[in-house]
């Protein structure tokens, strides 16, 4: 395979733009190699600019569950963009869209949207802050909630649960409300309650994406409600990954515990910038008008947006069985890894949720960022090069999640688990 137009667009982006990237991922720091620069999407596959077509396991990070260019999720935007862009005044859209999904959700009457992943998570802190009256709040190492200051903390110095800044340009004096805890380890979330009486919130990602995929475990999901209850916190699923990618209703169709707020993004905008958070009636009623807490956004339930994921939504609403066969896709896959590896020799860990599946070169499995941390960066990026190479698209980090699209193919399925064999044993047997 050829890179070479990717390669000059790479070092003429990088001119003007840092790193050459508009988020750093892409960049592919993680992997070896030049990201390829994208001229175009189809169905279960990327194309690039020196033409090179690629089986698409990114999706846009998720967004993406009907693959690239649905007709149906296309013509919804088109005919809304002849419309007119944005207005800056409420639409009918929303309405439609905010229905689609407090239908599905007991615990949520209403939900606000606003344009990313990011902002829906900073929001629905905000909004858990005022209506507890409290600073603090929880969060879990390895679990991402985008790039707001609070939630850009790693492990402080010592024994101490409080956080520090993860990145430069934020305040100690921020990160010092928020408490860190380990993943699938109810020991620790018990520790922050014990150092803290001015909890408002737990914020986890029900099956993490961000570690590589690590679903939390049903008995941890369970203590931690309890937690929040005896301490009156509230309790937060950030699913603006695993919403409608893990089940239709996210990690609330396969576990029983149930969050205060919600969050979602990337597949509710099907593409589109979109995020939206959701609670209760009496929850959402802080947020003003109605309340005091501030929030807001001019491009908020942006018309054409709404028209993306409103079609989206529909459509995965009158498909009952799709989560399965998109599960059977990535459970296939996965097992197609892990042969892979057997026959070359190579330690391989996966799992799947839905459309979501993970794996990590490791000797054993994942449960929390501790652990994630050991499996062989090196190797995955020599595979992630390999499979590239072979018209593999996969995440460029093993920190990433994949994800199964409804038009991908039992026979791209065997073509990726093809590639994936010659890669591994390329690895190991040179
Ligand atoms: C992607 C992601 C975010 C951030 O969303 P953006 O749209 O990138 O701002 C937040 N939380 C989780 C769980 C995510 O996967």
């Amino acid at each position: 395979m050829k890179f070479d137009k990717s390669i000059e667009a790479f070092s003429e982006a990088y001119r003007v733009i840092p790193g050459g990237v508009d988020s750093p991922v892409r960049a592919f720091g993680g992997v070896e190699g030049t990201p390829p620069f994208i001229a175009r999407g189809e169905g279960a596959y990327l194309y690039d600019i020196d033409d090179n077509r690629y089986i698409d396991f990114v999706q846009s990070w998720g967004p993406l569950i009907f693959g690239h260019c649905d007709k149906d999720i296309e013509n919804a935007v088109l005919e809304s963009v002849r419309q007119g862009l944005s207005f800056g005044a409420p639409t009918e859209l929303e309405t439609q869209l905010a229905t689609q999904i407090v239908e599905m959700f007991d615990n949520v009457d209403k939900l606000r949207f606003v344009s990313s992943g990011t902002e829906a998570v900073m929001s629905a802190i905000r909004l858990a802050r005022g209506v507890t009256g409290r600073d603090d709040i929880v969060k879990f190492a390895g679990c991402y909630h985008g790039h707001s200051d609070s939630l850009l903390v790693q492990a402080g110095s010592g024994a101490t649960t409080f956080g520090s800044p993860s990145s430069p340009g934020v305040p100690a004096d921020l990160t010092k409300h928020t408490l860190l805890a380990r993943y699938n380890d109810i020991q620790s979330v018990q520790k922050c309650f014990e150092e803290s009486e001015a909890i408002a919130c737990v914020i986890i990602e029900p099956i993490a994406g961000n570690m590589g995929l690590v679903p939390a475990k049903e008995e941890f999901l369970v203590a931690l409600r309890e937690l929040c209850d005896k301490h009156g916190a509230l309790l937060i699923f950030d699913e603006v990954m695993s919403g409608f990618r893990a089940s239709l209703k996210g990690a609330q169709g396969i576990s029983a515990v149930v969050p205060d707020i919600v969050t979602w993004g990337k597949v509710i905008g099907a593409g589109m910038p979109v995020g939206a958070f959701g609670a209760s009636k009496e929850i959402m009623s802080h947020l003003s008008p109605e309340g005091k807490v501030y929030q807001a956004g001019t491009l908020s339930g942006n018309p054409i947006a709404m028209s993306a994921g409103l079609a989206s939504i529909q459509k995965l609403k009158i498909q009952p069985n799709l989560y399965d066969e998109l599960n059977a896709k990535a459970k296939r896959l996965m097992q197609g890894f892990e042969e892979a590896g057997n026959q070359a020799g190579l330690n391989i860990v996966t799992d799947t949720r839905g459309s979501m599946f993970g794996f990590f070169f490791s000797d054993k499995p994942v449960q929390n960022f501790d652990d994630a941390l050991q499996n062989d960066t090196k190797t995955f990026a020599s595979f992630h090069n390999k499979m590239l190479n072979r018209g593999v698209y996969l995440a460029c980090s093993s920190f990433e999640a994949g994800f199964i699209s409804s038009v991908m193919t039992d026979a791209m399925i065997e073509e990726a688990i093809e590639a994936a064999k010659e890669a591994m044993m390329e690895l190991t047997h040179g």
